[in-house]
Formats: C-alpha cells, structure tokens, sequence
C-alpha cells in the first residue's frame, strides 16, 4: 500500500532541446529527493513557447531520463494544451478585482536604470495599474494582464538554498499572468499544473528561487497547499561559466554516445557533495544514501573533460 504522507514531486522541463547537465542534475536531485522517501514523481513538459519547443524534443527528453535510470509515475498534459484550464483561474483572478491591464511596451520596461530580480524580471512600478477606462481606450490593442501584489514579505524555507526572503511589492512589483498575445505566463501555468497535481515538492534549479514568492502568492489566492520547496546549485564549466544549452558537446546526445549514466551520475553526485568519491553509481543506488543536508548550496564547478 502507499505512504499517503509520501512526497509528490515533479520535473517540469521545457522541451526546447535537448537536456544539458543542468537538466540532469535537477531531475536527478528532483527523483532522489522522492525516491529516498517512497515518494512519486509528476513528469510534464512546460511547452507553452510553442516556438520554441516540440513534440520531437519531449520524447527524446523522456528517452534520456529513462536512460538515465530516471522514472516517473504519471505524466500530465503539456501546458500548451492546458489554456481553457488556465482561463478559469484567469477569470478568478479576474472577479477578485486582482487583476489589471498593461500596456507598456517592452522597451518602456527594460529601461536601464530598472533595477530586478536575479531572473532577469524587471521591477514593475505600477504604471498602468491607476489607469482610467478612457485612458485604457486610447492604447486600442490588446493589453497584457497583470496581478496586484500586497506589500507583504513572502520566506520560503528552502531545502537546497536555505531561508530566502521577497517582498513582492518592492522586488518584483505587480507581475504579467497573460501575455498580450493570449498566451499565459509560466508563474500561472506551473501554479496552477503543480496544484493540480497535488505536487508536495518543487525541485529545480537555483535559478528560478526568486519565482518561488510569486508562486506562493498564487497559491494562496487559488486555495492550493504549499508544496515544499528545493533549489539546487547551478553548474558551471571550470572557467566559471554557467554550463547551458550552448554547450552542445555537454548534451545528452552527445554524452550517450561516450559514456554511460552512472559515470554522469558518480560525477555530477560527488561534485554536488552527495559521495565520497565519482565513482560510476546509478540513481537507484544513490537514493539510499541521498540527503538534502549534504547537497551543496553554492555553484558546482564540473570538469567537464571527466566525463569522457
Ligand atoms: N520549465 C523550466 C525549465 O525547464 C522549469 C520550471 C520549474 O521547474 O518550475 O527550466
């Protein structure tokens, strides 16, 4: 029988190529993290940049996770199937009286001197939230939507990043839920998926910790349970740079090639600070000894040449 207090936790990733380093090891943290504890695991392509992604890349994705030793349990429809779900949380919002329309342009938005948060998002001011109805009239095209935040501090006790803190008000400033093209944003799509899935634990990157607050604050207002949070480190080349899709060598079409899951797994373990040593191990034997409390926090700077 199953553990009804056992963690569901998800991987969520974007099929925009194929899964680089940085991929594999959030999905490796995201399946330890569950299976060292009878846990499930939620799969599901975030695929609402339709440009961008492709049903070619989805299935290689599943490919290499299986070929990693990485499972799931259930997979849940893509997000870009997902619109008329989202349009009902829309127009909660919406009855709410939280939400308002924007009609900066891009430009207006990324002006220089614009301070924002570490994810590239720029601070909103507030410009159109007083707009009059007449003034909302002059713009005559389709405006983007935006959701009021409260002048509250949001804490996410994090299980890879420790105790951060936002004020979403003074940090990132009434955030864009739909786009002007119709199209929803990830911080409403993965709000309301992760919701539904009943997802009691996001992993992912340390890259996105700063959405955490805007999740958070959409939760609440959609009435879902908080799912525990864990971001893990970024990796980087041992030059400092952020290994990532441009390092095309570093793919797992290349990587499958010339070498095997446990060798990527024995490295990318002992340089997360998982194993005494890199020797070759395989995701199920490294759930028995895995522990969030011996993952580090910082960067991981990787050989990259070990691999081969
Ligand atoms: N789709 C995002 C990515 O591939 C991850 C989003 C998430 O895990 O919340 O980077």
């Amino acid at each position: 029988m199953k553990n009804t207090t056992a963690p569901i936790g998800r991987f969520a990733p974007t099929p925009s190529g194929r899964m680089h380093l940085g991929n594999v090891f959030a999905a490796l943290i995201a399946w330890l993290s569950v299976r060292s504890r009878g846990g499930s695991l939620v799969l599901r392509m975030e695929d609402l940049d339709t440009q961008r992604t492709s049903g070619e890349n989805a299935a290689l994705l599943r490919q290499d996770l299986l070929w990693l030793g990485l499972d799931w349990d259930a997979e849940t429809p893509p997000q870009s199937q997902r619109s008329q779900v989202y349009d009902r949380y829309f127009e909660q919002l919406m009855d709410q009286g939280l939400l308002y329309p924007c009609y900066c342009t891009r430009s207006q938005l990324h002006s220089v001197n614009a301070p924002h948060l570490s994810d590239g998002t720029y601070v909103y001011p507030g410009t159109c939230r007083e707009l009059t109805s007449q003034q909302r009239k002059a713009f005559d095209r389709p405006p983007a939507w935006r959701v009021k935040v409260p002048n509250r501090l949001w804490t996410v006790e994090d299980l890879g990043q420790g105790t951060y803190r936002q004020n979403l008000s003074t940090d990132c400033g009434d955030f864009v839920v739909r786009r002007a093209d119709g199209v929803y944003v990830y911080q409403l799509a993965v709000t309301v998926d992760d919701g539904e899935a009943g997802v009691t634990e996001v992993v992912r990157g340390a890259d996105l910790l700063s959405s955490a607050p805007r999740q958070m604050y959409l939760q609440e207002l959609f009435g879902f349970r908080q799912p525990t949070y864990g971001h893990v480190p970024m990796l980087l080349a041992a030059d400092g740079r952020r290994l990532s899709k441009r390092d095309r060598d570093l793919d797992l079409g290349f990587l499958r090639q010339h070498t095997t899951p446990e060798t990527i797994i024995g490295i990318l373990a002992h340089a997360a600070g998982l194993t005494h040593s890199a020797q070759p191990i395989s995701a199920k034997e490294l759930a028995s000894q895995f522990s969030w409390e011996l993952l580090s926090r910082d960067a991981i700077y990787l050989d990259t040449q070990a691999f081969f």
